[in-house]
């Protein structure tokens, strides 16, 4: 068997996926591609098979099945298709570490598939937990899973936390970058259309979080996704805005002390360290001077502006399937104002109209999520007249 580690990368097509791959590339010595998924680019997935030769590929989309199977006949390359594909794929003993970088709930079931398989999961997709954090974490325990933060804030808290086991965090500070629109007003936002706020000033990222970052719904969903991470109160989870995402998030210890993890914004650092922990892997990435950046600067959230941010603290403090909820009209109102269909600002009331309308839950099974799921993407879709 080789040393090296085997890894599967669910969404290999997406800005996460392509840089793990760079990762990969960079260390060979290290890792090998076992299996690439991708739900609809099959150009570039064939280019990535035939350059990172993975035991298995899964096209989401199963229209485009021919096309990749018969770009891989000549080679050895397990071809599948299709949501079920997803998850089976999932299972295979083949694999060490799943990178888990598609986008939305459809991350969901392939990665609770992984987790049962008793992988180590590197998770970028933070809906996974947003979604069902507590059956997830739940399960990641049971099968002794571990669960290793990709997106950049969650890893600067991980990696602060090591060393730390025995020494209970008095809160953590979740950095934003205040997005595309920081400073700006409802008057501002109600014109923005989607290609300006596709432009975010400090990381290059899919359309779906460039979007989630412009209205703070990201920092909402990873309010959430911290909660579960490490087993917080929602009251021990703050968020700042620092415009220069230097410091990528802070953990606060009982004796006051801060510990926080710093460098240039770039998520081929989280991915690496995920990939390589506990072991740090030497790069040549370009190092942060202290001395080019005399000024980082800190300030309080505008949640009268971005009532995103509110409407996922509520969520965070109802608990239950709220914040499945909020999720699935999100991803469906996010989709909309992609598509030039509805305005920024109706985002956030696709949202929080439909956490208004679902039946709220206390305690759901995974299927009451999926059914929380399903409802709220309905509803959210009807009041935009898909
Ligand atoms: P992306 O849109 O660039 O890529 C998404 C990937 O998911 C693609 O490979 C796509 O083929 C796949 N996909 C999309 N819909 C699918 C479906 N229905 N079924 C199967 N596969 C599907 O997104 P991204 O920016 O790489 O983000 C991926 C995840 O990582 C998101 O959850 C995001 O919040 C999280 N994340 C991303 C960044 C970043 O810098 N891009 C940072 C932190 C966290
Ligand atoms: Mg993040």
């Amino acid at each position: 068997m080789s040393s090296k580690k085997r890894v599967a990368i669910y969404g290999s097509s997406g800005s996460i996926g392509t840089q793990t791959l760079e990762v990969i590339k960079a260390n060979h010595d290290l890792f090998e591609v076992e299996i690439l998924t991708a739900h609809t680019n099959v150009d570039l997935l064939i280019t990535q098979a035939l350059e990172f030769n993975p035991n298995a590929v899964v096209i989401g989309d199963e229209k485009l099945y021919e096309k990749l199977k018969s770009a891989l006949s000549n080679t050895n390359i397990k071809v599948f298709a299709g949501e079920k594909a997803l998850e089976e794929v999932a299972e295979f003993d083949s694999y060490d570490i799943m990178i888990a970088a598609i986008v939305g709930f459809a991350g969901l079931k392939p990665t609770l598939k992984a987790i049962e398989k008793g992988k180590v999961i590197a998770l970028a997709n933070k809906e996974t937990l947003v979604v069902a954090g507590d059956i997830v974490m739940k399960k990641a325990l049971e099968n002794r899973a571990p669960i290793i933060p990709v997106d950049s804030e969650h890893s600067a808290i991980f990696q602060c936390l090591v060393g730390e086991a025995n020494n209970p965090i008095e809160k953590i500070i979740l950095t934003a970058s205040g997005g595309p629109f920081f400073g700006k007003k409802p008057n501002f936002l109600v014109n923005v259309k989607r290609d300006h706020a596709l432009q975010h000033p400090n990381w290059s990222m899919g359309a779906k979080i460039s979007i989630d970052s412009a209205t703070l719904m990201n920092k909402g969903l990873e309010m959430i996704e911290a909660k579960w991470l490490f087993n917080l109160n929602p009251d021990q989870i703050d968020v700042v805005i620092h415009p220069q995402s230097v410091i990528h998030s802070m953990v606060q210890f009982e004796d006051g002390s801060i510990k926080a993890q710093m460098g240039y914004p770039d998520m081929k650092l989280p991915i690496q360290y995920a990939l390589g922990f506990p072991e740090r892997i030497k790069n040549n990435f370009p190092r942060f001077n202290f001395k080019k950046y005399p000024n980082l600067s800190f300030d309080e959230p505008d949640y009268k502006t971005f009532r995103n941010l509110g409407l996922a603290i509520d969520a965070l403090q109802s608990g239950g399937n709220k914040a499945c909820v909020l999720n699935a009209a999100n991803e469906i109102a996010v989709w909309a104002f992609l598509k030039n269909r509805i305005g920024f600002l109706d985002i956030t009331a696709v949202v929080e109209k439909t956490m208004e309308k679902i039946t709220f839950i206390e305690n759901p099974t995974l299927e009451e999520y999926f059914e929380s799921d399903g409802e709220a993407r309905n509803f959210a879709a009807s009041m935009i007249k898909l």
